[in-house]
């Protein structure tokens, strides 16, 4: 099964895509964590993306198309992708049939977390992760059950991402509107998209994806 997770920054997609990893030895294919690592590696990709996402732009169509390429390829052809913050553009949706035709896959489902705009400044700006095995937490939503003790690995070491400021994700927003809603229409026009309402609590959001990749 492959799986588009859609949405605006601090809709819920990378928190989702790990619980389907954690439920269904499914993959996550996040391009914002791939680039992350490449730009904590200080690889040639990295070099290049750094600047673009601390400003909050988007990184070339060539470049994440490429990762995610590199990546099917690692995992095989058994298990199911859950692409999380790709594709984001109309020149990336076609690449990603591209990339996904020639392995022998095809698109499932793509899911929009439907969210409200406002509420998610606070929902990104409090966001951090466990530096060790990247369980994501809260400052308001979630925090780790025993102060400064990661639930899942038992790490005190957090981070926050350098991007997950206000006024950047104003920048990522825009960008989000502009480039990355646009392309729903190709898949609407193929009936795999389905709507779940993002502001509803993590479970309900997760049991309704459940609901769509089951039914
Ligand atoms: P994310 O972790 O998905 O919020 O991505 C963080 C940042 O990485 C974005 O603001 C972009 O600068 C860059 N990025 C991640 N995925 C893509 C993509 N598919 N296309 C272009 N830029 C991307």
């Amino acid at each position: 099964m492959n799986i588009i997770l859609l949405g605006p920054p601090g809709a819920g997609k990378g928190t989702q895509a790990q619980r389907l990893v954690e439920r269904h030895g499914m993959r996550q294919l996040s391009t914002g964590d791939m680039l992350r690592a490449a730009v904590k590696a200080g690889t040639p990709v990295g070099l290049q993306a750094k600047a673009v996402m601390e400003r909050g732009e988007l990184v070339s169509d060539a470049i994440v198309s490429a990762l995610i390429g590199e990546e099917l390829d690692q995992m095989g052809p058994q298990a199911g992708a859950i692409f999380d913050g790709y594709p984001r553009t109309a020149a990336q949706a076609e690449s990603l049939d591209e990339i996904l035709a020639v392995r022998g896959r095809k698109l499932d489902h793509v899911i929009e977390l439907d969210v409200d705009e406002d509420a998610l400044v606070e929902r990104i700006t409090g966001r951090f992760t466990c530096a060790n095995c990247g369980k994501g937490y809260h400052d308001t939503f979630e925090q780790p059950r025993e102060p400064g003790v990661c639930d899942k690995c038992g790490s005190r070491e957090f981070k926050r991402r350098p991007d997950d400021n206000a006024e950047t994700v104003r920048t990522r927003m825009a960008e989000y509107r502009a480039k990355t809603a646009p392309i729903l229409p190709i898949y609407e026009a193929r009936g795999i998209v389905s709507r779940v309402n993002g502001m509803a609590e993590l479970d309900g959001v997760t049991a309704a994806i459940e609901r769509i990749i089951s039914g």
